[in-house]
C-alpha cells in the first residue's frame, strides 16, 4: 500500500499507456519521492492512442509535473510535445514528457536507460565496436543513444519488413549526425552477423526471442562465434537469465539483463521532472533484486 500523505501542493507524475496495471513505475518513483522527501506521487492511467491528446491536454491544464508513455502510446505522443529532444527526434517515440509551464518537452529515456544499466555493469560505450539485434522500438532508442552517446560502430541486424525499414532510415540520420558508423543488415545473413561478433566489443538482444515463457528460444544458434571478450546484454529481464545470456556464459562472456535498463530509464525521468538523481540503490535493493 502507498503510504504517502498528500495535500494541495502534491505534484502528478504519471504513467499512460494501455495496459499499465503491470507497470513497476508506480513503486520505484513513489519510493524515492519518499525517500527524497519530495511532495509527488505517481499514478497509472490506461489510455489508449484514441484518448492521449485529450489527456495530455488536461496534464497540461493541471500542471502536472510530467509523465511516462508507454505501448501503444509512444510513437502518437511525439507529435503532441511542443518541444522534443534529440534522442525523441531521432527515434519518433517518446517515453517521457517534463511539463514546462504548460510547455509538453518530450524525451525518449529508454535508450538512456540502457547506456546507464551498461555502465553500472562496467561497460562504457564509448568508442565500443556494438551489433544490435532487433530494430522495434527498444533497439531503435538503444541504437539512437549509443550512437549518440559515442560508440565507433553500430551494426543492426533485423528481418527485412518495416521495422528494418524504419531503422534504415534512423541509420542514415545517425550516420549523418553521429560519429557513429551504423549499418543494417539482414538477421537470416548468419554469415555476415558471425564475421561481425568476431570483431564486435558488445552483442545485444532487443528481441523478445528467449522472453518467457519461452525461455527455450534463443536469437543466436551454438555456432555463433561467441568469445570472452565480447559482454552480451539482453535487455529481457524475464527471465532474469535468458538461453542466450548462458550460452554467452558458457563461452567466457559478461552478460547482463534487462532489469537495470528498466530501473535507469525511470531514474532519467525521475531526473528531468525533479532535477534530482533517483536514490537507484535503495529503489534496486527494494524493488529490483
Ligand atoms: P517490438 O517493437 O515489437 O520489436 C521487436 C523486435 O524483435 C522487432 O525488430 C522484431 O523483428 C524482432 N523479433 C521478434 N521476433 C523475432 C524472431 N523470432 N526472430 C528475429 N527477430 C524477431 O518490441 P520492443 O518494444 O522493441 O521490445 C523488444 C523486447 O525488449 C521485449 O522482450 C521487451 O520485453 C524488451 N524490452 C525491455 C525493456 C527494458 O527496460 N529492459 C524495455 C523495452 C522492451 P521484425 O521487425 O522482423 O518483426
Amino acid at each position: 500500500m502507498n503510504t504517502f500523505t498528500t495535500d494541495g501542493h502534491t505534484r502528478l507524475a504519471a504513467l499512460l499507456g494501455s495496459p499499465v496495471s503491470h507497470s513497476v513505475s508506480p513503486l520505484m518513483h513513489n519510493e524515492a519521492f519518499r525517500l527524497l522527501g519530495l511532495n509527488c506521487i505517481y499514478m497509472c492511467f490506461d489510455v489508449t492512442p484514441d484518448k492521449l491528446k485529450q489527456v495530455t491536454d488536461a496534464m497540461r491544464t493541471m500542471n502536472v509535473l510530467g509523465f511516462n508513455l508507454t505501448m501503444p502510446d509512444k510513437i502518437p505522443m511525439y507529435s503532441l510535445c511542443d518541444e522534443v529532444s534529440d534522442a525523441a527526434r531521432l527515434t519518433g517515440a517518446v517515453n517521457t514528457v517534463v511539463n514546462e509551464n504548460g510547455k509538453l518537452i518530450g524525451h525518449n529515456t529508454d535508450g538512456t536507460g540502457y547506456v546507464m544499466a551498461m555502465r553500472d555493469a562496467g561497460f562504457d560505450i564509448t568508442g565500443k565496436k556494438m551489433i544490435l539485434l532487433g530494430a522495434g522500438g527498444a533497439a531503435s532508442s538503444i541504437a539512437v543513444q549509443c550512437a549518440l552517446d559515442g560508440a565507433e560502430t553500430l551494426d543492426i541486424y533485423n528481418r527485412p519488413g518495416k521495422n528494418y525499414d524504419k531503422i534504415s532510415e534512423i541509420s542514415e540520420k545517425l550516420n549523418r549526425e553521429t560519429g557513429c558508423r551504423v549499418e543494417v543488415h539482414d538477421i537470416n545473413d548468419r554469415e555476415t552477423l558471425y564475421k561481425n561478433i568476431k570483431n564486435a566489443d558488445l552483442l545485444t538482444n532487443a528481441t523478445p526471442v528467449g522472453m518467457a515463457p519461452d525461455e527455450d528460444r534463443c536469437i543466436l544458434d551454438d555456432s555463433a562465434p561467441l568469445d570472452s571478450h565480447i559482454f552480451v546484454s539482453d535487455i529481457i529481464y524475464n527471465p532474469r537469465e535468458t538461453l542466450l545470456m548462458k550460452m554467452s556464459r558458457k563461452h567466457g562472456c559478461r552478460t547482463a539483463n534487462g532489469m537495470y535498463m528498466l530501473l535507469y530509464q525511470g531514474a532519467e525521468a525521475f531526473r528531468l521532472w525533479t532535477g534530482q538523481d533517483m536514490p537507484v540503490d535503495a529503489v534496486k535493493k527494494k524493488y529490483f533484486s
